[in-house]
């Protein structure tokens, strides 16, 4: 097999080529960052975890009826999916205060919102994914708004969709960030789902069993995934 084009390298994943023009892989790096990429390390088996993690939910959520650029696994580290058009826009859903809201607002962390609170953040690093309103999608043209419409649409029946899988195997989905693409006209739920991108507390302790681990030095970052994996059921090798 010859080697795969790499197109684009980032802090968790390495972009290839794929097999035909409209796909690629994504390679799932071990590398684990936080604060925009400040904070880096190597978490030993984070990427096969997440490969396996994010190969799971995108089929559970495609057997709901959400569009993704899921296609199939490749290896233990890869993944084919759809070639998108990224839309730069970070979709965030919270069920619990923490994290940014918590700062922003002055809101204790771990206070239930109902309804659900929607944010939308520029995928921007060197801006630090400010927060960003239709408004400013708009005018910069970013997405369109039937696109935003749709986009937060999903973002709420996805949030639905997992609430209901991970409170089956005793775990509060406390919020997660999504993303979105073209291909062909029509949207795609695109990038990953994994603890690397969401806020997973256990419901008995409220142990946190997600990428704060690794945010706050906590430990046992790669453990608290993989007994994640284990309740909902991930198949892992
Ligand atoms: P980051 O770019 O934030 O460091 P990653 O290391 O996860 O993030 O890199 C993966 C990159 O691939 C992201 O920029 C993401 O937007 C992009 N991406 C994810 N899915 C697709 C897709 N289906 N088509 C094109 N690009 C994608
Ligand atoms: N998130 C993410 N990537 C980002 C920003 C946020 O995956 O670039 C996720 C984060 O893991 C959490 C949710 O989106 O599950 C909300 O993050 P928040 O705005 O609270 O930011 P944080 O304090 O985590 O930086």
């Amino acid at each position: 097999m010859t080697a795969r084009e790499k197109l684009y390298e980032g802090k968790a994943k390495i972009v290839f080529a794929g097999d035909h023009p409209e796909e690629l892989v994504l390679h799932f790096k071990d590398d684990t960052s936080a604060f925009d990429g400040e904070k880096m390390e190597q978490l030993a088996h984070k990427g096969e975890i997440n490969n396996a993690f994010n190969a799971f939910i995108m089929e559970y959520l495609q057997r709901e009826g959400v569009p993704t650029h899921y296609l199939r696994r490749m290896g233990p580290r890869e993944s084919a999916v759809r070639r998108l058009d990224m839309i730069p826009v970070e979709c965030v859903i919270r069920n619990r205060a923490a994290g940014s809201l918590s700062r922003r607002l002055g809101i204790e962390e771990g206070q239930i919102l109902e309804p659900p609170v929607q944010e939308l953040f520029l995928k921007n690093d060197a801006l630090h994914d400010p927060m960003i309103n239709h408004s400013h999608i708009r005018c910069f043209g970013w997405a369109t708004d039937v696109e935003v419409d749709a986009m937060e649409r999903w973002t709420r029946r996805i949030n639905q969709l997992l609430v209901r899988l991970f409170s089956a195997a005793g775990l509060i989905l406390v919020d997660f960030k999504l993303e979105f693409g073209r291909q062909g006209g029509e949207l795609f739920l695109g990038d990953e789902f994994s603890p690397d991108g969401c806020r997973l507390w256990d419901a008995r302790s409220l142990e946190k069993m997600d990428k704060d681990r690794f945010r706050r030095g906590l430990g046992g970052v790669v453990d608290a995934y993989l007994e994640v994996a284990r309740r909902i059921g991930v198949p892992l090798d």
